[in-house]
This record gives structure tokens, sequence and C-alpha cells, in this order.
């Protein structure tokens, strides 16, 4: 970074008219492009002490103090700083010394240059804290201020290049406890409060910074002489001690894995977790002070092989953030892919050693493959590398693509380049760039270096570009032998395509497989070693796991593996063809009915709990929105029976829990509803498994659906079972989407268009999917013009992946033309509709436009 920094001010001094900065800076809402590289070349030594007085009370407002000191090195302009808040909020602010005669505009605190100097400046502002990204709730409250949410709670220069120390001083109610990312210097007793203050931290960016404070509990561990703390609010003590000794090992293993890979002593001053109900996330990576969604970490009894990895992964991709994401930050929103890709990259080889019975090829391939395709078939397909002018829309770049398809790209690179030098890449990369910032271009240039391959180009088309390559088989036969096999490849409006990769195609027969490398890396291809084989009964062209686009199966491999897959006897193999088959029900290949009959017939015979985890929730979604209501009418009965038929004689508890969830999920005839209210009402028992409380509760939600006659005895008397009170209010939340009573569900829509009925966003999702349930599909369609309307706002008041799950869950229950029509007419009376929300609609709504 610092060699980059002397070209430029070399170049400029080589240049008499460089004088980019004599306008002055635009003054715009958000945090500009052009602003964010005005202040990363103009402040340095940037340090934030911090105050916050935090009551009791929600309501009550939380006073504020921030002193801002940092170096400047031109006084060419005013100085922006970023509030996105009322002006009334600032009370004062005094620079270096005076009181300011400053100005508030666009969500900027502007300082007069006058009153600004060369070298060390000091700005004090009093102010009151906005609330935006505080998450205020009764009994605690925690910040989360992931990507640019700093500059609501207070003042600073929100931008993830410029790094700042911060030290933190809260004041709470002597009955909280209150942590952040610094180690506790001292807490002082001052009547009913708590002085908290806590040291100085490294060079942080302000979407890192954090504390959270309240009523927690609080468990410590000791790994090599430090202390790790996790704060709770779990009441369970079942569930506590199920968990917690798994919580603190997988954190301290994946700590030791990226000590061990990176070559690099963890690099901040402590390391405690926060677990939170109803988080907004999986996780976040705060330094020293990371906090998890509590339904991930605490998890039921017998859980799942999936849920079990689902927590390793989750704990490992976080911890592998405090290196990549907070030692080196991306430079700007647009790749913040990069943290991602490498938390999630380096977490499954973390994961990988504590499921060793697991088949890691089966799990990254059943992880990030479909996720990924989610988003790549639809017309709304973003690159990796996206295109981000102000970091006011940042959280529109999040989403699928940068969680999932980047992950098999690095794999591929890793392929490309070879374990040893990407390791050794990485290790460098670390090094230069510690506690400040890079970017991709900066790691493929330390890589490129040691490769023969030219990873400039191989990133244009895979990091650069959006979209699956459609590839083809084309198959010529005679006397029962392969006279010409040829594949082909298109971009989704069937140009050429022009990706490059390894393929490893497989031609299949009953009881063998014949396995081809091929190098593909032209629009079509003669496989010359094809030719004299045995007709094969079936084509995979992806059958290492490695390639990536859309498969498009043949008449006669479609027809062959829709009957007889469980022929294929590979896991991984068996596995790649299931997700070549739904994508090909996608396309419009297979059909609806063709897939659920398939998937029913396998059944009894799948016995990897990863493809079978998989096989259930391809026929949930497959139910539910690609078959008529008359063909679920015909095929339910049956479908239950075989779901029933495999959960009573399962006896993995992991899978016989899939099971019974796909099994309540589909159900519908009065029989099998009749045997579930008994079970959720304790008279009967099911499938020889104990159903926990957020089992009932997902059941009692599902039956008030289905049985509307009883949903009132329903809600009412699972909110008086639920005993943990965050857990009560939330079920409280979503009652009125689950009643009986239309005039109540609309009023309840009605309500969510306030921004204050959406706070808790994963309360807010859950009733939006209640309220757009399939058996509600005709109702619904009077809520998607609204939810469409009301995207942009979400866009601003909502958290990073709130817009596309709020479009997720508003589309989840439509498969109708009408559906379609709505959306394109939205579209349609919209010309100029932010390209970045478009694409979210584009991609959360392919169902329906396809109709
Ligand atoms: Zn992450």
């Amino acid at each position: 970074m610092k060699r980059l920094q002397t070209l430029a001010i070399l170049a400029c001094l080589l240049l008499p008219a460089c004088s980019k900065t004599s306008k002055p800076l635009p003054i715009e809402a958000g945090v500009s492009k052009q602003l964010a590289d005005y202040r990363a070349d103009n402040l340095t030594d940037l340090a934030y002490q911090l105050q916050f007085d935090i009551p009791e009370k929600r309501e009550n407002a939380i006073p504020g103090k921030n002193t801002i000191t940092f170096n400047l090195k031109s006084l060419e302009q005013d100085l922006q700083i970023d509030f996105r808040e009322d002006s009334s909020l600032i009370k004062s602010v005094i620079s270096n010394g005076k009181t300011s005669a400053f100005l508030f505009e666009e969500e900027h605190v502007i300082i007069p240059k006058s009153e600004l100097q060369i070298g060390v400046n000091k700005i004090e502002i009093e102010f009151i804290a906005g609330n935006t990204s505080l998450n205020r709730n009764d009994e605690f409250l925690y910040t989360l201020f992931v990507p640019d949410r700093a500059r609501t709670a207070f003042p600073c220069f929100d931008q993830p290049n410029l790094k700042a120390k911060f030290q933190l001083n809260l004041s709470v109610p002597s009955h909280w406890k209150a942590m952040a990312n610094g180690q506790l210097n001292s807490k002082e007793e001052k009547g009913d409060r708590s002085l908290y203050s806590f040291a100085q931290t490294k060079a942080l960016p302000t979407y890192l910074f954090s504390f959270v404070a309240g009523e927690f509990e609080t468990i410590t561990r000791e790994r090599n002489g430090h202390q790790h703390t996790m704060y709770h609010r779990e009441t369970n003590p079942e569930k506590l001690a199920n968990n917690t000794d798994e919580i603190f090992r997988l954190l301290f293993e994946s700590l030791d894995w990226l000590e061990d890979y990176t070559d690099v002593p963890y690099p901040f001053a402590k390391y405690d977790i926060v677990v939170i109900p109803s988080f907004q996330y999986g996780g976040m990576e705060h330094t020293g002070a990371t906090l998890y969604n509590a339904s991930k970490m605490f998890l039921d009894k017998d859980p799942t092989q999936n849920r079990l990895l689902g927590r390793a992964n989750l704990i490992a991709h976080e911890t592998a953030h405090m290196w990549f994401g907070d030692l080196v930050t991306m430079k700007w929103f647009d790749q913040v892919w990069l943290k991602e890709v490498f938390a999630n990259f380096l977490a499954d080889k973390i994961t990988n050693p504590s499921f060793p019975d697991m088949n890691h090829k089966l799990k990254f391939e059943m992880a990030h493959y479909p996720s990924s395709y989610s988003i790549d078939r639809t017309s709304g397909a973003n690159p990796i590398n996206q295109v981000l002018p102000n970091l006011k829309d940042a959280g529109t770049v999040y989403g699928s693509i940068i969680y999932h398809k980047s992950p098999i790209v690095m794999d591929m690179l890793e392929k490309i380049t070879g374990e040893e030098a990407l390791q050794k890449g990485l290790q460098t990369y670390l090094k230069s760039f510690a506690y400040g910032n890079a970017s991709w271009e900066d790691l493929i240039g330390i890589l490129d270096e040691n490769t023969p391959s030219n990873l400039k180009e191989w990133s244009k088309v895979w990091v650069d570009k959006a979209g699956r390559a459609h590839i083809t088989t084309e198959i010529i036969t005679e006397n029962a032998e392969i006279s010409n096999l040829k594949l082909r490849q298109t971009d989704a409006n069937g140009n050429p395509g022009d990706w490059n990769q390894d393929l490893n195609l497989i031609l299949g027969y009953t009881d063998t497989i014949v396995s081809l490398p091929v190098k593909f890396n032209q629009d079509q291809m003669l496989i010359a070693d094809a030719k004299g084989l045995k007709t094969p009964e079936y084509i995979i062209p992806n059958g290492s796991g490695n390639a990536y686009g859309f498969f498009k199966m043949d008449a006669a491999s479609k027809q062959y593996l829709l009957s007889n897959i469980h022929n294929i006897d590979d896991d991984l193999l068996r596995g790649i063809a299931w997700i070549n088959l739904y994508e090909n029900l996608r396309e419009g290949i297979i059909g609806g009915k063709e897939f659920i009959l398939a998937a029913e017939q396998q059944l009894s015979k799948e016995k990897n709990t990863l493809i079978l985890s998989r096989m259930l929730s391809y026929m949930r979604s497959v139910y539910w929105l690609h078959i008529s209501s008359e063909d679920r009418q015909a095929l339910g009965k049956h479908l239950e029976e075989s779901l029933w038929i495999r959960l009573s004689t399962e006896k993995d508890m992991g899978n016989k829990s899939s099971l019974y969830s796909t099994l309540s999920n589909i159900a519908e005839t009065p029989q099998l509803l009749d045997q579930l209210y008994k079970v959720w009402n304790e008279e009967i028992t099911f499938g020889g498994f104990e159903l926990s409380e957020n089992k009932k509760t997902a059941l009692a939600c599902q039956l008030a659906i289905k049985m509307p006659e009883k949903a009132e005895e329903l809600i009412k008397t699972q909110i008086e079972r639920i005993k943990n009170s965050d857990r009560k209010k939330k079920m409280q939340f979503i009652a009125p989407a689950l009643s009986a009573d239309l005039q109540v569900r609309k009023a309840f829509f009605e309500s969510l268009k306030k921004e204050e009925n959406r706070q808790i966003e994963r309360w807010t999702l859950d009733a939006l999917r209640y309220l757009n349930h399939p058996l509600r599909e005709k109702e619904a369609l009077a809520y998607l013009p609204q939810a469409l309307d009301l995207l942009k706002e979400i866009q601003v008041t909502g958290d990073i992946f709130f817009p596309y799950n709020w479009l997720s869950v508003s589309y989840s229950g439509h498969q109708s033309k009408e559906a379609g029509d709505i959306t394109r007419q939205f579209l349609e009376d919209r010309p100029d509709y932010p390209e970045n929300l478009k694409l979210k609609i584009l991609q959360t709504s392919d169902l329906v436009l396809r109709k």
C-alpha cells in the first residue's frame, strides 16, 4: 500500500495541472467514493474517543460525545464528517479548542477549512446517538454498523479505508453488563450506574466498532492463558449444557487453525463472543466482540448433521474474519466479497477435520453450488466484483454470489496456483497489509508472480462477469457406440460462452462409469476420447464437482437419472446429479410432477445425510411452487405416506428431524393434520422423537395456517407455553400473521409499512413468510405491489440482508403468472428504478417471471 501511495504522490508532482481537489467536493447524502478517496488521501493517525450514556428505557435518548483526532495533510477542502441523523441531534462542535461555525448538510457535519490546520487536529462533538443501528430492546442493545451504519449512531468518517483507534467509555444501568472491542480497563459504580472504560483498540474500520450492553449471563473459558467470555441470554439449562463446551471447542479450534495457516498470531487484544436472540445475521465479526445468532449456536437436542456443520462453519467463518476483513480490510465495500470469500473458503478447511465421517467434497458442493445457482440462474445475476459509487448502497452488494460463488471461484484459483502457493501468497498478503487495507488486485498481483497462468485474464471471466455458462452435450451414436460427442457453451441468451474450466465428463452405465477429463476453454469442443465408447445411459459433464454452470440434460440422461439415480454409487456424483436435476427443473427441462415422483421414489433408498437433506429441501420447494394445487391434492397423500414410512424406520436422529420437518411442512390431509395436532397437544408422540420447544412453536404456526378453525387456540396456547421472554415476544409479534381472520392479517401487513414495526428483522421475515404462505397465494397477491413499493425504504432503514430477504419471503408462496405480471408492471412503470434494487427483484421473482 505504501508503494502505491508514493507512486500517486510522485505522479502528482510531475503533472503541473494535478489539482483534482481544488474544486469544493460536492456535498451529497451517504459517503460518495469521491469524498472517501479525498479523506483517505488526506487524513492519517485517526482516533476516536467515544462516550455513550445508555439509559435503561429503550425510548430514552442516548447522549454521546466524540473526540476525533487526526493528522491533516491539506487545507483545500472543508471537512465533511458523516452523521445520518437529524441536525438537531448535534448539540455542540468544538474544533481545535474553539466553538465551530459548522454547517449541517446532506447527512454531514461540515467543519470550515478555516478552523483546521495542517498536522494534528481535534474535533469535539456532543450529540444524541441515532437509534437506527443500536438494536435497542427492553433488556439489552447491541450495535451493528456494517456496512455504513456507524454514521447513524455517531459522527465519524464512515469508510473502511480510514481505520481508527477507538477508545470507548460507556455508562449503563448498574444491573447491566457491557462489553466492546477493547479490553475492559476499569469499571466504576456510581449510584445506579456503572461506568465502563475500555482500552484503546488497534486500528479498526468503523463497521467493526461495536459495543453491547444489557442483561446477559456470562461463561468464561481459557485458551493459552487468555480468557474468552461468552455473553448470552439463554434460559434453558439443558440447551446451555448441551452446547457450551462445543461452542468453545469450535472457537478454540478455529483460532488454532488460523494461527497456523496464516502464520500470524491472533492479531487483537481479546476475543469474546455475544450470543444474541433473533440476531439479524448468522454472525458479525466485530473484532474481539463477535456477535452470533442464538438459534444457530444453542441447538436443539439431536441436531441434524447440517445444523452441527452450520454452527461449526459459522464459528470458523467469523473467526477467519479476524485475519481476513479485520486485520486486512477491503478498501471499499465493492470488494466486500474479498473478506467473505476467505471467511467461507477457510471455514470449510477449518471444519473438515471435525467431521471426519463426512464427504467434504460433497459438503462443499451442497453448501455453495445450489445457493450460487439460485442467483446465477436469474436475469438479475450480478458478478462477484461490483460497482459502488456511494456507500449508502453498500447493503445491496451482499448476497449469495459473494457468499457462495466466490468460494467456488477461490477453489478454482487454488487448483490453478496449488494449495501451498495460495497459502504462501495469503501469508504475504496479510503481512504486507496488516492493520491496513488491500484489494483483490493486490492479492492477484502477489499470486500472479508465482503462477505461470495469467490470473488477471482468468479473473475477468470468473470475478468480473455475471451469470453462468449453459453447457450442453450433443451425442451421436452408431451401433450402440459413440461416434461423436461434443460440448457446447453459451451464455443465458444463447451467445457463445467464454468460461474456461476443467470438467470431468462422466459417461455413466448401469454398473460402471467412465470419466474423461476435459479442459473446456472454447465455446464448443469435440471430445475425441469418447469416440468408440459404448453408448452411455447418462452423461454428467460436471462429474468432479469443480465445474460451474447449467448442465442441460439430454433426454436419455434425464430419463435415466429420474428413475435410476440410486444406481450411482458414488455419493459426490449422485449429489451433483440431484443438483443438476433441480437446475433442469428450474430451467424448464424437467416438470414439477416428474421431479416430485422421482424424489419420492428415491426416499427409501437415499442413505447419505447431506443428499437426503438436499433432496428434502428440493421436495418442499417443488411441492409448493412447481406443481398445481390439483397435483398437490393428487400426489400429497402418497407423498405423506412415503415420508412417514421413512421417518418411522429411520434410526439417525438428524435424518429423522429433517424428515419430520418436511412431513409437517407439506402435511395437508385431514388425517395427518389431526395427528400433528395431537403431537403438538402432547397427546401422542410421533415417529419416535420428542419435539423441542422451537419445533413445537414452528408446528403451531404451520397448523394455525392449515387448520384455521384451531388457529386461535394454537397461537394462544403456544404463547402461554413459551417460557423464554425473547421467544415469547417473537411469537406474540408473529401471531396476527397466523390469524384465521383475513382482516387481522391485512391490518398486520399494513402495520409493517411503519419502520418501527419492522425493527426486529427476523420476526418481520417470519411473519411475512406466513402471510405469503402458498395456501394464501391468492390473497397475498395484494401484498406484492406494496412490498415492492416499500423496497427503497427498506434498503435505507434495514440491515444489509433485509432488502433481498424482504423480497424473498414476499415471493416465497407465489408461483402464478399474476405475480409475474405484477412484477413486470412494477418495473415497466419505473424505468429509472435503481439498478441494484432492480437486480434484487429479478433475483427473487425469477420463478414467476418465467410464467
Ligand atoms: Zn462474513
